[in-house]
């Protein structure tokens, strides 16, 4: 027996126990109308993860009932981010696959007497729905012979209808208190191309039908989804019940990922791409899984994140800085370190001549990563905000007179500031302490500040990208964002970096020393250096 460490794993052992299931079979169920989000990290994480923890399996579904906002280009793109993920799923179903048996189902309710053909509108509908206190009322059309209504739901496949003239009905109880079981259409006229089948059908059962019959069909024992369809899990059930389904699927709800300063919704994140606020659907900025793949954010990170959110039964909302912690802590341990100087600033060091190495660590926090060797000169750049003409107390970087590490080499003194004519520091003029070389100090001077550095007779120009949110404030994007929209979100900048990053691999992932993690690329031939996050870590733990 397995330990249940959330309330879903608690279930499926009663279920286990009471020899209800055997083995454990869930999916994971996009609808093919976007690309996936860190939100559906989270609900791949519940159900590939609790399928992997029972020895069980969990299918790729795609829930496709909804032709007219479904895409290949879609399909491809969600299989190809489960796949970085790093899940592997059991089989590859369609909600589409199964239109002739979902089609052959709603014929034996109709047979039954569990559903009729409705000719009401759809406004109709919902003004007889009633309210939470008051009953609905009943369709005229509710009381059709059963012959009447296998008649008219034929010419509804067979196309002899427009868009909303008719629907299908599930004839459940319209006083129920709960409004999903007041006759809810199962079947609606669409006369839409689907992505799969194209014109083979005018008629598309709704989600709430569809699923728990997919579900079954699929041998699905747990239906794992997010709170807003707990009020539907009667319904879910009913499907279930009217069709005799052995073993019923069990649906149980869990609490959706919700994040700060995010916009997680599809059609949000599409309204972006299509207004041209961003690149793309892979923009770094962008939340979905091709957005922090392309970001360089790394899958156990993310792994990491939703395990340590855990599954609740109540919805929340998480502070993106506790995400960046999560990222922040992978990166620490295993992203090498590099130097890069974001703003470069002249620094020539007047009594030093030649060149020589020195030891640097290509992570200290992995004692067996290794030192590698930087090349050290008289000619280097620092970053201009690391100098200060009229320094503030406690000011401990460099400042006239004072005493400064350069990282891994030695401590200079700053001596003067060159000026252009407009005031700006342009470069500075330092001496060394030759008897200050890292792990070999004995100059017996202290020097509070460390700053890195890069070898200007080595380095490589280098663009650096940096990313603000898209969100103005922290608000989870529950409403309109439009105005909300942070559109100085990228920032370019032009830095010198140390000439080891040429040789990295793209896509690789480093600390650069005290400013944050970034990844390598190469764009356009030249080198270029792509935030993943800030060192700074915001999150209050
Ligand atoms: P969106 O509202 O962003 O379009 P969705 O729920 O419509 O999302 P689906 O493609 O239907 O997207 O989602 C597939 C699965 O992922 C569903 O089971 C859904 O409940 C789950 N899911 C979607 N967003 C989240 C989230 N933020 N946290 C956890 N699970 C989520
Ligand atoms: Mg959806």
């Amino acid at each position: 027996m397995v330990e249940a460490s959330n309330f879903i794993e608690q279930m499926i052992n009663e279920d286990l126990a009471e020899g209800k299931v055997t083995a454990i079979q869930t999916r994971f169920p996009p609808e093919p109308n976007g690309y996936l989000h860190v939100g559906h990290a989270k609900s791949m994480f519940v159900n590939f993860g609790t399928a992997e923890k029972y020895k069980g399996k969990c299918n790729l579904f795609f829930d496709d009932t909804n032709p007219s906002k479904e895409k290949t280009e879609y399909v491809d793109a969600i299989r190809a981010d489960i796949r970085w993920m790093g899940y592997q799923w059991e089989k590859e179903v369609y909600a589409s696959d199964f239109f002739p048996v979902i089609y052959e189902f709603a014929i034996r309710l109709i047979k039954e007497g569990k559903a009729f053909v409705c000719d009401l509108s759809a406004d109709e509908i919902r003004e007889s729905r009633g309210t939470l206190t008051e009953p609905g009322t009943e369709s005229p059309y509710r009381t059709r012979s059963v012959e009447e209504n296998l008649r008219l739901f034929t010419e509804m496949k067979e196309g002899k209808y427009a868009d909303g003239e008719k629907c299908l009905r599930a004839k459940i109880d319209m006083s129920s208190p709960n409004m999903n079981l007041r006759d809810p259409v199962i079947y609606r006229i669409l006369h839409a191309t689907h992505h799969r089948t194209g014109d083979a059908w005018c008629i598309y059962p709704m989600y709430d039908y569809a699923h728990p019959i997919c579900d079954y069909l699929q041998g699905v024992t747990h239906s794992l989804c997010t709170l807003e369809f707990e009020d539907h899990r009667p319904l879910y059930d009913w499907v279930g019940y009217s069709l005799g389904f052995v073993p019923k699927p069990r649906q149980i709800e869990f609490a959706r990922l919700n994040l700060t300063n995010l916009v997680m919704s599809k059609r949000y994140l599409k309204k972006l791409v299509e207004d041209g606020a961003v690149h793309g659907w892979d923009d770094p900025r962008m939340p979905t899984l091709a957005g922090l793949r392309n970001r360089g954010i790394p899958v156990p990170a993310i792994k990491d994140f939703c395990e340590r959110v855990g599954i609740a039964k109540a919805n929340s909302e998480c502070e993106i800085s506790y995400f960046e912690a999560c990222v922040r802590e992978y990166l620490n341990a295993h992203a090498p370190r590099a130097m890069a100087v974001l703003d470069p600033l002249k620094l020539t060091i007047t009594n030093y001549e030649g060149s020589e190495e020195v030891d640097f660590d290509v992570n200290q926090t992995d004692e067996n990563a290794g030192k590698r060797k930087i090349l050290f000169s008289k000619n280097l750049y620092v970053e201009k905000s690391d100098f200060a003409l009229n320094p503030p107390p406690k000011y401990f970087r460099l400042k006239l007179g004072g005493y400064v590490r350069l990282k891994n080499a030695y401590i200079v003194r700053c001596d003067e500031a060159v000026q252009d004519e407009n005031g700006n520091v342009v470069e500075v003029k330092c001496t060394y302490v030759p008897s200050s070389r890292s792990g070999n100090d004995t100059s017996g001077i202290k020097a509070k500040g460390v700053i890195h550095w890069v070898n200007a007779e080595t380095a490589s120009p280098v663009v650096v990208k940096q990313y603000d949110y898209l969100l103005k404030d922290a608000e989870y994007a529950g409403q309109d964002f439009s105005e909300r929209m942070n559109y100085d979100s990228e920032h370019l900048l032009y830095g010198k970096a140390e000439p080891a990053l040429l040789d990295a691999p793209d896509g690789e992932a480093f600390q650069l020393m005290r400013t944050g993690y970034y990844k390598k690329c190469t764009e356009d031939g030249m080198l270029c250096l792509s935030e993943i996050v800030s060192l700074k870590d915001n999150f209050n733990k």
